[in-house]
């Protein structure tokens, strides 16, 4: 069956259409600035990029404008839409959804539903859904959510130490994100190590980061919260904070809560602490020029992600695999080395000269002689994760 995966943005939308016989992407690509003007990146395996601008009014015109690249006779790779079974489109939130599942109306009025708790990424999910729908009505329509992974968690790792009935009211509780990474990593780990009962820390670290412990396949805990904030240090993301700091912010600046929340969300992390960049890589190179707070802000994001490792070893009693994925933890050499220095009281301990010549894009084993610990690369794929759960709810 060949499945299109879709990634609703704001005014964004990423596909990629996955032959699932084969477990091959046939072409992906990126529609921006959608409500804006419009513009499309379509690439084939093989094939050279083709670019356009577009007016995509919206997300329907998005998907009609896929559609019709997927179906071109030169820049296709179908024959007719009719050959796509099914749509997997990803939430960042799923709320009490507890599995991925095809999309009904009940389904989507629930998503409707948690707008309030999910305002960035609910709306342009739902509408992308809806604009696929609408454009393919007669096939299986699937939701997987990114939060769905941790609703196994227990009681005492989701529930925040506030007055309870807060948590009753406004549904404030520990949610977790990147679920869907976490999973397929997590799975690839647990069958490297041969043991199912497994317990593994894997470290999603890109432009968002989140750590997550994972037992027999269910994950215990994990380092986002209420919203994708909390955790480590990201890109522009501050990530855990003494909970005093914003409302002191806001006192000392004059800020709204809008503000604050805007601040700590885009102008903080790794950019607020270097004042350079978001990305670690620019950050790397002001430090090695000397930059003193380029490379403050890259010990501060190491010794976070040591902390949360540390924490996840003391709640599960043991760890027997340490996962890094995604753009940091799959490209930066350093990060990896500096993260599981000094780790060894915990059995965590790499090669380093295998991390430092260790291939790009592949599963690779990190683990030092002796060490207790297993570690590993792993390339993340959370496109394919969708398209599988897609794939067995179409059958
Ligand atoms: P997203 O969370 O947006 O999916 P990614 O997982 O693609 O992000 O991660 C993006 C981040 O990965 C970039 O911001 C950059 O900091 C980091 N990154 C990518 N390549 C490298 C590299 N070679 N060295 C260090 N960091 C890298």
């Amino acid at each position: 069956m060949k499945i299109l995966v879709v990634n609703a943005g704001s005014s964004s939308l990423k596909y990629q259409l996955f032959d699932m016989d084969s477990g091959e992407v046939l072409a992906k690509g990126l529609c921006e600035r959608i409500g804006i003007d419009g513009a499309i990146t379509h690439k084939r395996p093989g094939k050279e990029d083709y670019a356009q601008t577009a007016d995509l009014k919206d997300h329907k015109a998005a998907i009609e404008l896929v559609l019709s690249l997927l179906t071109d006779a030169e820049l296709g790779v179908i024959a007719s839409a009719d050959e796509i079974g099914a749509v997997g489109h990803r939430f960042a939130h799923g709320g009490k959804m507890k599995k991925s599942a095809i999309l009904g109306e009940d389904e989507i009025a629930y998503l409707e539903s948690i707008i309030e708790i999910n305002p960035l990424h609910g709306p342009p999910a739902i509408s992308g859904f809806k604009g696929c729908k609408a454009v393919m009505p007669n096939i299986p329509h699937v939701g997987v959510f990114d939060t769905s992974y941790y609703s196994d968690m227990e009681e005492h790792a989701y529930v925040y130490p506030i007055p309870y009935e807060l948590y009753e009211k406004y549904q404030i509780r520990r949610y977790g994100f990147h679920g869907t990474s976490h999973r397929f990593v997590a799975a690839k780990a647990q069958e490297l190590v041969g043991n199912k009962n497994a317990k593994i820390i894997t470290c999603h670290l890109g432009n968002g980061s989140s750590i997550t412990a994972t037992v027999n396949g269910k994950a215990i805990d994990t380092s986002m919260g209420f919203t994708p904030q909390d955790g480590v240090p990201m890109g522009t993301r501050s990530g855990a904070l003494d909970p005093t700091v914003p409302s002191y912010i806001m006192r000392k600046e004059g800020l709204s809560a809008d503000e604050v929340e805007k601040l700590l969300n885009s102008k903080s992390g790794l950019l607020g602490v270097s004042g350079v960049s978001s990305d670690c890589r620019d950050i790397r190179a002001a430090a090695a020029n000397g930059n003193h707070r380029a490379e403050l802000a890259m010990k501060i994001l190491v010794h976070n992600i040591k902390k949360i490792i540390g924490s996840y070893v003391a709640e599960m009693n043991g760890v027997d695999a340490l996962v890094f994925t995604a753009g940091i933890g799959e490209n930066d050499r350093a990060l990896r080395a500096e993260v599981c220095r000094e780790m060894s009281y915990l059995g965590i301990a790499i090669n380093e000269e295998l991390n430092e010549s260790c291939p790009r894009g592949e599963d690779v084993e990190l683990t030092a002689v002796g060490a207790s610990v297993r570690t590993f690369v792993l390339p993340t794929n959370e496109e394919y994760m969708i398209a599988l759960d897609t794939l067995n709810l179409s059958k």
